[in-house]
């Protein structure tokens, strides 16, 4: 497959039409991103590397971090983890409180915020230095020790994150949040705070592809079937309530940030990361989903 040709072709497609969408600005910090910021990185199983623009320029991964979060609580709690947190899409916005309060405190999935903050749970209760030892985590999937956090970020988030405290202390009211949720908070901020590039999140996400071993150092991180449910999750629940969508035009796993970033898998090919800050109402990058429409029809694989 001519992925860097499909790649150039996309790119040039893309720069004669325009596309709408803003920047998320309900976290100050992401405000301040350059809204016209554009890269694209494929990796293959086979050692293939195909990219165009700031492939190689760190952005805020936001709710990507969520799969690493989920990735390493998975193994700890096992099965038990579906008695906190379900495996249905929600069709609702991803920070969204409606469901929640009728369903009594059990988040939907892993996936939208409320999900991703009883993972933040299990992680506080099971690791000894929780934000430490998740970013060692991150960096041993990614094999590379310089990934961090972005302080800022996590401290700008906190001073705003209202809709997220107040996830939280549902949860805690309903008992299905076992440490402080001031805690359980300040791991979820730093966490969406992780700074990668598009060519970081697609070498890491070749886990996903891999069927849960890792890439390079040939670990086993999930077993195959954890991998294998991790990987339904992001096709039924990556996008929110775009989810549907996403899979309708694009037909493969993946997950979205409101920092713009989106990584997917292709299972035993590739993966790949784009980033262009805009976003649609839903919090999808606009040009990022344009980008991975075109580039499964162009190369006609997808999962279907
Ligand atoms: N940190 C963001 C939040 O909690 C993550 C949301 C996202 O990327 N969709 O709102």
């Amino acid at each position: 497959m001519e992925y860097q040709k499909i790649l150039d072709d996309i790119n040039a497609e893309l720069k004669r039409e325009s596309f709408g969408g803003k920047v998320a600005n309900y976290i100050p910090e992401l405000a301040q991103v350059d809204p016209d910021k554009f890269g694209i990185h494929l990796s293959t199983l086979d050692n293939g590397d195909y990219f165009i623009g700031c492939n190689k320029e760190r952005f805020s991964i936001q709710s990507i971090s969520k799969v690493f979060a989920l990735t390493m609580a998975y193994p700890m709690l096992g099965e038990k983890l579906w008695k906190r947190v379900g495996v249905e899409p929600s069709g609702n916005p991803f920070n969204s409180l409606v469901q929640l309060e009728y369903e009594s405190g059990i988040p939907r999935n892993p996936l939208i915020n409320a999900g991703a903050l009883v993972v933040s749970d299990v992680l506080v209760s099971n690791l000894k230095n929780p934000k430490h030892d998740f970013l060692r985590f991150v960096q041993k999937l990614a094999g590379n020790s310089t990934i961090s956090y972005n302080e800022k970020v996590a401290e700008s988030e906190k001073d705003t994150g209202y809709r997220n405290v107040a996830l939280a202390s549902l949860m805690k009211s309903f008992g299905n949040i076992e440490n402080l949720v001031e805690e359980v908070l300040d791991f979820y901020f730093y966490m969406c705070s992780i700074e990668m590039s598009c060519k970081e999140l697609s070498q890491t996400f070749l886990l996903y592809a891999n069927h849960g071993k890792h890439f390079v150092s040939k670990e086993r991180i999930l077993n195959a079937s954890q991998s294998k449910r991790l990987s339904a999750i992001l096709l039924t629940c990556g996008f929110y309530d775009q989810a549907g969508e996403f899979t309708f035009k694009v037909g493969l796993p993946g997950k979205s940030g409101v920092g713009g970033g989106i990584a997917a898998v292709f299972p035993e090919h590739y993966s790949v990361a784009v980033w262009s800050p805009k976003l649609n109402k839903a919090g999808n990058s606009v040009l990022g989903m344009e980008v991975l429409e075109r580039l499964t029809t162009k190369t006609g694989l997808s999962i279907f």
